[in-house]
């Protein structure tokens, strides 16, 4: 009876064994890179798939939004600069005609980097906002929320992104922990650059303006969207020279560097969101993606 048990769950094992494996053979799916950083870029490619297959998938708890790419499907991946660090679920599923929908699952390990502290010194009156000012910037803080959160269901970019200002020195401050006037503050989600005020910003890839505005943190900004909820966002600008709702070409002059809203000096603020992930501008660089 016992024995009987053994052999049943055994049995039950090995189905479960080869439909695991069967999954995982009929999907193949390769990350690139196998391993993440925190605020780190990739790219997961679904191979041997039609250009008309539906593709979906999560990871990190973050949806991935699939385009049709070399043969197969492919979506960009980005860790949020404050995930947890640990091994994370995800998951893709394949529903292409005249086929029985596939499924398959893993795990993606999202590792640490350190990040530097930044202690920095403002005249206290930029610090200590007043009430209507302080309501201007959540105003502010909650449009970009709202503008992120908006998904263009197509993408709009192509090839690499290109650095969108020629500055002599590399950019710094990702992921800084920001200590004002002794006080610690939120992360720091995006790169400085620092260049004389009228250098010309341009367009990190292809996208449409989505967004031209004047922030009290921020100051003079544009937010181009490159569709799959990818936005980059250009900020302290002295002047902006594309309108909302313009299409953009990679390279394409946006506006000029400046120190608008609070700003020690001039210097272009460079930030990269994918849906609700803040992500390193010079990991999306670095995507090696070739179209
Ligand atoms: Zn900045």
């Amino acid at each position: 009876m016992r024995q009987a048990a053994a052999a049943a769950l055994f049995a039950a094992l090995v189905v479960a064994v080869s439909v695991a494996a069967l999954a995982a053979e009929n999907l193949e799916i390769v990350w690139h890179p196998a391993r993440l950083a925190l605020g780190g870029v990739g790219w997961v490619h679904v191979k041997s798939l039609s250009d008309d297959a539906m593709v979906e998938g999560s990871a990190a708890g973050r949806p991935l939004r699939f385009f049709p790419y070399a043969g197969g499907h492919a979506a960009v991946v980005g860790i949020d600069v404050e995930t947890r660090p640990g091994a994370h679920p995800w998951r893709v599923a394949v529903a292409e005609q005249g086929r029985t929908p596939r499924t398959a699952a893993g795990r993606l390990v999202i590792v640490r980097r350190p990040f530097p502290v930044q202690r920095l010194t403002l005249p206290q009156a930029m610090v200590d906002l007043d009430p209507a000012t302080e309501r201007r910037a959540a105003v502010e803080r909650e449009a970009l929320v709202t503008l992120y959160r908006t998904i263009t269901p197509e993408r709009l970019w192509r090839g690499r992104f290109t650095r969108p200002v020629a500055a002599a020195e590399p950019p710094t401050g990702f992921g800084a922990r920001r200590i004002l006037n002794g006080r610690p503050r939120a992360p720091h989600t995006a790169v400085d650059y620092t260049a004389p005020a009228g250098t010309p910003v341009v367009a990190a890839n292809s996208g449409r303006v989505a967004m031209l505005a004047d922030f009290f943190f921020l100051g003079r900004l544009v937010v181009i969207d490159h569709g799959l909820g990818l936005y980059t966002l250009y900020a302290h600008l002295e002047s902006a020279s594309v309108g909302v709702g313009e299409r953009v070409d990679r390279g394409q002059t946006i506006g000029a560097v400046g120190a608008t809203g609070r700003a020690t000096g001039p210097h272009l603020h460079w930030g990269v969101q994918l849906g609700a992930a803040r992500i390193d501008p010079l990991a999306l660089l670095a995507l090696p993606v070739a179209d």
